[in-house]
């Protein structure tokens, strides 16, 4: 978890799939494909995520028993 991790991410333009390799700094950023020069957002992993919801509730759903 810690430095440089790289991350790969496929192009979502179908007719390039191009897969990228970018630094995990690059989380939650634009990049360009270098394939079809569309720009990506590369994902965010849920820990590091930005809180998009403010509800404090936890998300954890136990089955009814
Ligand atoms: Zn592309």
């Amino acid at each position: 978890m810690a430095g440089d991790e790289v991350i790969r991410i496929m192009c979502p333009n179908l007719g390039c799939q191009r897969v990228l390799a970018v630094p995990s700094s690059a989380r939650g950023k634009l990049v360009r494909c270098r394939g079809c020069g569309s720009n990506i957002r590369i994902p965010v992993p849920r820990a590091e995520a930005p809180a998009a919801q403010s509800a404090p509730n936890s998300q954890q759903q136990r089955p009814a028993a």
